[in-house]
């Protein structure tokens, strides 16, 4: 019985495009350690541990998967089993970059996935004899642009954080800790459909101005406004991420006045995107409309990160990435203000990029929700 989220066919055809375009970027083998990569070249995470785990491919190389012997069952439940790939296994006291080197053959130039440990990374290039390089700009070329079947995965993860969100007026309320309220949302998020919990952020109050801030023990009090940023990934392994800012009781008029520009600086970003436009370009639609209303020094981050089997890839959706969008692609459109020692909001979607414009995943009501 296959665990895999898609046919064996959609992989087969990742790795032949990695193939492709690692040629393309004149590689003659890319080196992919667990992580994000491994994941979307062949349906699993694989472990990252002291023991070398890696898949070898490139162009003219069959594609090999290195494992420790003990893994070798796990392995073979994924799409390296459907696929018929080469295994090459390994026990203690075993040369494992032996294996990669010969998998590749002789090469000139070798790239590495982004998560493949340093702890590899030396011995494989010593072993190769070359310096290594980034695989990076050929890996992210297939995840960036999803495919039809990822989409629904996006969509369903997008419906499924929709759902807790939906919830969250019920558990938040002045007396309670954040961290109360985080447990119940981790609670939902798995009961609507993820398989895992990935984030729960409740910044109430000054604790919503750091960007940053996941949880604490503050007591949340009466006309807080409440930052809640979660996601979790569904049984395919795509992820969910979504924010709302809510508010205990009434909010200030100037609560609610900044709020409300920050709602249509989201929505001026969400209208920016379609294929051709640039990623700095629906960056700096949300940034306008922020620092028109003179609250351009409030947003202290990036508009939107791309999402897929991680919940930050590229494309980042940033000032100075002169990526073109294209239809397939998938990211966050978060822009947020924050006010030190104060409060902080933040808005986010996904959306995915459609031939004329964008579909957005998340439905919950954007405006501040009074509990
Ligand atoms: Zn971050
Ligand atoms: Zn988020
Ligand atoms: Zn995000």
């Amino acid at each position: 019985m296959s665990t895999l989220p898609f046919p064996s066919s959609v992989y087969a055809a990742r790795l032949d495009r990695a193939s492709d375009l690692a040629a393309d970027a004149d590689l003659d083998a890319i080196v992919v350690g667990p992580g994000p990569d491994l994941q979307y070249l062949l349906g699993v995470e694989g472990d990252t541990i002291e023991r070398l785990t890696a898949l070898v491919l490139g162009p003219g190389i069959r594609p090999t998967v290195v494992v420790p012997r003990m893994e070798l069952a796990k392995v073979r439940s994924t799409a390296v089993g459907e696929l018929g790939l080469a295994v090459a296994d390994w026990v203690d006291g075993e040369d494992p970059y032996a294996l990669v080197a010969e998998a590749t053959g002789q090469v000139a130039r070798v790239g590495v996935s982004d998560a493949l440990p340093a702890l590899h990374v030396v011995p494989v290039g010593d072993r190769l004899g070359v310096s290594i390089e980034l695989a990076t700009p050929v890996l992210r070329e297939g995840r960036m642009v999803k495919d039809a079947e990822e989409i629904v995965e996006l969509r369903r993860a997008g419906s499924a954080i929709d759902a807790v969100h939906l919830r969250v007026p019920g558990w938040l309320r002045a007396g309670r800790t954040e961290r109360e309220v985080a447990a119940d949302i981790a609670a939902a998020i798995v009961e609507e459909g993820h398989r895992s919990v990935e984030f729960v952020i409740v910044g109430s109050g000054p604790n919503g101005a750091d960007p940053h801030h996941e949880v604490s023990d503050r007591i949340i009090e009466d006309g807080d406004v409440v930052v809640v940023d979660i996601g979790g990934a569904v049984p395919s392994g795509y992820n969910s991420d979504s924010t709302r800012t809510y508010v205990v009781g009434a909010p200030d008029d100037e609560a609610a006045r900044r709020i409300d520009v920050l709602i249509r600086a989201q929505q001026a970003a969400v209208d920016a995107v379609r294929p051709g436009v640039s990623a700095e370009q629906v960056d700096a639609a949300a940034r306008q409309v922020l620092a028109e209303a003179g609250l351009g020094e409030a947003f202290l981050h990036r508009t939107g990160h791309g999402i897929g089997v991680s919940v930050h890839e590229e494309p980042y959706i940033a000032p100075g990435n002169d990526l073109v969008l294209r239809e397939g692609m998938a990211f966050s459109i978060e822009p947020g203000i924050y006010f030190a020692g104060e409060w902080g909001a933040r808005i986010e979607d996904i959306v995915v990029v459609t031939s004329d414009g964008c579909e957005r995943l998340n439905t919950a009501p954007h405006g501040l929700t009074a509990v």
